[in-house]
């Protein structure tokens, strides 16, 4: 297990004294120095995955309910911890509390609850049928069996959801995780760490492997899967490393999510998702909506609606409930892709209606304002880069076709947004746009529902979460076929003689053949 030092009251992971090659973990809201892990080396994991795969087939024949006992109770944990979890997930990513208690906690509370109540059905042995006629009577069986050691590496955006989060449902299938966090957002997992002990998962089986891009990629060497999360530049190397080891790897990377206000939406809602799911977060979410089209007949109309939304948000420090909207950015180089992003559409001849400018008046910490840009189109990189910041480019355009095409203007392709007041009209755009995810008057929330699989299109991923392959991405899908009746020796078998060899071709071709082409 990761050691942290322990720096300040915010976070509650105790370890030995920094060294020099440990990396600092900053608060990003303020800039101070919270605590420090170390950045583990190649030997350290694969010490851990030996430790793993020697406490995996325990944890294994525990069975789902012994290990669904197990994971609920983290549920209860979760509760009796809200206010610490929260606290933690703040202090390392300058998010608002109701940011991390949404987002983070809350996934939390829901996948303790989701997975180990459906792992039982998603993994339960499958009875199969089959068409092959020289099988009858025989016993056929897809089964899935936990791989044994998963890999998660995490982003820093959603240090519960995004990382933690995708070790439930590998933990859940009967293997052992080890999580590598983002090295700017290590501490939650630590505190998520202790839960799962308290709660009884034994040691070796859930880890934290601390560290930079080197912790990961040593850990794509010794696992036998890989979840990973992050940008599609990392997750193409990722894929890159695990294919000299046939190591499979589910993707889930970056997006540019669009959403389409068509002419007879409902304006006010259309306002306040486009404001509210382009700002949560600090607009640092993979499937915030990134890029917003109009149709012309209501484009002013929604402009202004957009304003009035967006005139008293509060872009401050977050103290506890309630006390600002819109709360730092968690990766100080995010502020420079935002700021040129910002600056590079202005140069050509976007306006900013609010905000527009980084920093934040007598305060540490990294910060952009939540930003509106209009008057924006395809050649600017607010458009067409994953900006990953408070921003919300709003383009006008001619009818819906023309806000198909733009959307589907991108090499991204994961999450998308439709309103219409015609549920059928919306429905039908969402069917065209690509996305692994699209959500008629509503944005994001399909995230919530852990049955419905999550993915990306495009550049923005390979696999999902959620769902049934959520969780059967985490094992071997093992056939079984047990002959109970038979004969001692088969017909088809040695030594090959010319007339059993013709009889069968006749009785392959009566069982099989079509007589007449269709
Ligand atoms: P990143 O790709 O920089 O890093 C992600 C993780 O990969 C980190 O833990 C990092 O240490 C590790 N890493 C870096 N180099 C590695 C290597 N060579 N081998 C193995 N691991 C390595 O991403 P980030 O900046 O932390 O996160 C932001 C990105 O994540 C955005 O693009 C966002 O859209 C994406 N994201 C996607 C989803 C999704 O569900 N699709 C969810 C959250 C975030």
């Amino acid at each position: 297990m990761a050691t942290v030092e322990k720096q300040s009251d915010q976070d509650s992971v105790n370890g030995g004294a920094p060294s020099s090659t440990d990396i600092p973990v900053e608060n990003p809201a303020t800039g101070e120095i919270i605590a420090h892990v170390p950045d583990m080396g190649a030997d350290e994991i694969a010490a851990m995955a030996a430790r793993a795969r020697a406490a995996q087939p325990a944890w294994e024949a525990m069975g789902f309910e012994g290990r669904g006992r197990v994971l609920m109770n983290m549920q209860k944990w979760l509760t009796d911890n809200a206010d610490r979890v929260i606290r933690v997930v703040m202090s390392e990513t300058g998010k608002t509390y109701e940011d991390a208690q949404m987002a983070d906690w809350g996934y939390g509370m829901s996948a303790f609850g989701f997975w180990p109540k459906n792992a039982p059905e998603y993994l339960a042995d499958e009875s199969v049928k089959t068409a092959a006629k020289l099988l009858a009577g025989k016993k056929l069986i897809l089964r899935y069996k936990p791989l044994g050691l998963i890999g998660v590496i995490g982003p820093w955006n959603y240090p519960l959801a995004n990382s933690f989060g995708d070790a439930v449902p590998a933990l859940a299938a009967g293997n052992a995780v080890i999580l590598k966090p983002s090295e700017i957002t290590p501490l939650t997992s630590q505190v998520l760490l202790e839960g799962l002990l308290e709660c009884g998962v034994p040691e070796g089986v859930f880890q934290i492997a601390t560290g930079r891009g080197g912790a990961g990629a040593a850990l794509v060497d010794v696992v036998d899967m890989v979840m990973f999360t992050g940008s599609t530049a990392t997750g193409k190397k990722v894929m890159a490393r695990a294919a000299e080891t046939l190591t499979p790897v589910s993707l889930e990377l970056g997006g540019k999510d669009p959403m389409i206000v068509m002419a007879d939406a409902d304006l006010d809602r259309a306002a306040s998702h486009a404001v509210y799911y382009s700002m949560f977060n600090g607009g640092q979410t993979c499937i915030s909506v990134e890029r917003v089209y109009v149709e012309a007949p209501v484009y002013d109309e929604f402009l202004a609606k957009v304003m009035d939304n967006m005139k008293d948000l509060r872009n401050d420090v977050s103290t506890g409930p309630g006390a600002s909207d819109v709360g730092s950015m968690t990766f100080p180089p995010q502020v420079d892709i935002v700021e040129r992003h910002v600056e590079d559409a202005k140069a050509k001849g976007a306006k900013v209606l609010i905000g527009g400018k980084r920093g934040h008046e007598g305060k540490g910490g990294y910060w952009y304002e939540p930003t509106v840009l209009v008057d924006v189109d395809h050649t600017m990189e607010c458009m067409t880069e994953e900006t990953f910041g408070p921003t919300l480019p709003i383009m006008k355009v001619a009818d819906t076709e023309e806000a198909i095409r733009m959307a589907n203007d991108s090499p991204y392709g994961l999450g998308a947004s439709v309103f219409s007041k015609d549920v059928v009209r919306g429905e039908a755009v969402a069917r065209r746009v690509d996305a692994g995810a699209v959500c008629v008057n509503d944005a994001l929330m399909n995230y919530m529902a852990l049955e419905l699989p999550m993915g990306g299109a495009k550049a923005s991923g390979l696999g999902s979460r959620h769902g049934a392959g959520g969780i059967r991405k985490y094992c071997q899908q093992q056939a079984i076929l047990v002959s109970k009746y038979h004969m001692k020796h088969e017909v088809h078998m040695y030594p090959y003689k010319p007339r059993t060899t013709k009889a069968l071709q006749k009785v392959f071709g009566l069982l099989n053949g079509r007589r007449k082409s269709v």
